[in-house]
């Protein structure tokens, strides 16, 4: 999960990294509002869940507060790589002598965490590391042990940070390691860390990734989510437990077991079809969780026949197929659906279905090949014949 410049920023700050002054705004009143509380040049941010927002034109700097309601009103209505902005950043603007990067994440090859840093900050750190590898100083860290402070000095004389800016420096790293271990972050980053004219050292920008998998034990994060700005989709099988990936193809996949979702997928593909999505209902999915899973697939224009491929283990597959009734019932789909039951409870399941109007396969390539078949006559004769 993605949070917010703002949110990152918050969260920095409680782990000891100075931020600028200043707040969100919805509107263009309240930007100006805040540029009025924080007095003198402010600075104002769209708040959308994308890099690289400066040169799209969705930071703007504002010398007073009627600026800043201008500007509010023109950001608040931009549409930035397909991402409305619906929230601004008012915050106090900084006068900058340097721009750093610091940024964490994992390093899978070395199983550990790295803190990254460079002195050529403001670009994204792609960029850098593309076009100037050398310029990037790391430092592994041991999960146990931590980020220790003969590392945050080695990297501030790797960025050739002048000696004064150390201690702080060494505040802000070690703030930003534990703010990520804290979080269960697969990414905290800070770009810029700016050096200002008058000499102290402020995270201008924030971003952080918190693993999906671990937001169970941070509820506090998990409610930060931004609905507005997923698809709804997405939203809706979150609801519903269910792991889906909306992918480019025409047929919808409804499966249980991440494993078989990965190999009905392949399959479908070794017949010359694209599967729509990635569809994992998980075990033991009751028939409620298949109807909606039904729903989010149908919903999907692009889907011109479905794939249902069960086996069923803790799952039964009298419950899915009870659920494929239900959901038939309210969506009434009007593309072809192949259905393929094995396991516990199969017969009962497929006797339940029996009153659809469905496509039963014995098996996976069976089911595959009908499905390929199902949206593309040709392309499937010519693979199976
Ligand atoms: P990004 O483009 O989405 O990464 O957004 P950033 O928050 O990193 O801002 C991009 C750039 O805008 C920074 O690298 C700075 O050069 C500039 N910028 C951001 N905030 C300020 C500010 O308060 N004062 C000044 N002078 N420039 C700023
Ligand atoms: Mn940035």
């Amino acid at each position: 999960m993605k949070l917010h410049e703002y949110q990152s920023k918050q969260i920095f700050s409680r782990y000891g990294i100075p931020i600028p002054r200043g707040r969100v705004a919805t509107t263009a009143d309240e930007a100006r509002n805040i540029a009025h509380e924080l007095g003198g040049r402010v600075v104002i941010k769209s708040q959308v869940l994308v890099g690289g927002r400066g040169k799209a034109g969705g930071i703007k700097l504002a010398k007073d507060p009627r600026e800043a309601e201008d500007l509010a009103t023109q950001i608040l209505s931009m549409e930035i790589k397909g991402l409305p902005v619906r929230k601004v950043l008012v915050d106090e603007a900084a006068s900058i002598s340097k721009e750093i990067y610091l940024g964490i994440t994992n390093d899978r090859s070395a199983r550990r965490p790295v803190m990254m840093a460079s002195a050529a900050g403001g670009v994204e750190i792609e960029e850098v590391a593309r076009t100037t590898p050398e310029k990037i100083i790391k430092a592994h860290i041991d999960p146990l042990l931590g980020l220790k402070d003969y590392q945050a000095r080695d990297i501030a004389i790797g960025i050739d940070l002048p000696k004064h800016h150390w201690k702080m420096f060494n505040q802000i790293a070690s703030g930003l390691w534990h703010a990520y271990q804290d979080c269960d972050a697969t990414l905290a980053e800070i770009n810029p860390l700016v050096v200002t004219e008058d000499n102290r050292l402020i995270a201008l920008d924030g971003k952080m990734l918190i693993d999906d998998n671990a937001l169970f034990r941070h509820p506090d994060l998990a409610d930060l989510r931004d609905l507005d700005v997923e698809a709804p989709a997405e939203v809706e099988a979150r609801k519903y437990g269910l792991s889906f990936i909306k992918l480019d193809g025409s047929i919808g996949c409804m499966v249980n077991g991440a494993g078989l979702a990965m190999t009905t997928m392949d399959i479908i593909k070794l017949f010359g079809g694209e599967p729509a999505n990635f569809l994992d209902i998980g075990g033991g999915a009751g028939s409620d969780k298949v109807a909606a899973a039904m729903k989010i697939i149908l919903t999907d224009p692009n889907v011109k026949a479905v794939l249902l491929n069960i086996f069923g283990g803790i799952t039964r597959c009298d419950e899915v197929a009870r659920g494929i009734l239900v959901a038939i019932e309210e969506v009434k789909p009007k593309v072809p659906m192949v259905v393929r039951l094995v396991g516990t409870n199969a017969e009962e399941g497929l006797k339940i279905i029996s009153e659809a109007n469905m496509i039963t396969a014995d098996t996976l390539v069976d089911a595959a090949k009908k499905a390929v078949f199902a949206t593309n006559p040709q392309e499937a004769g010519r693979v199976i014949s």
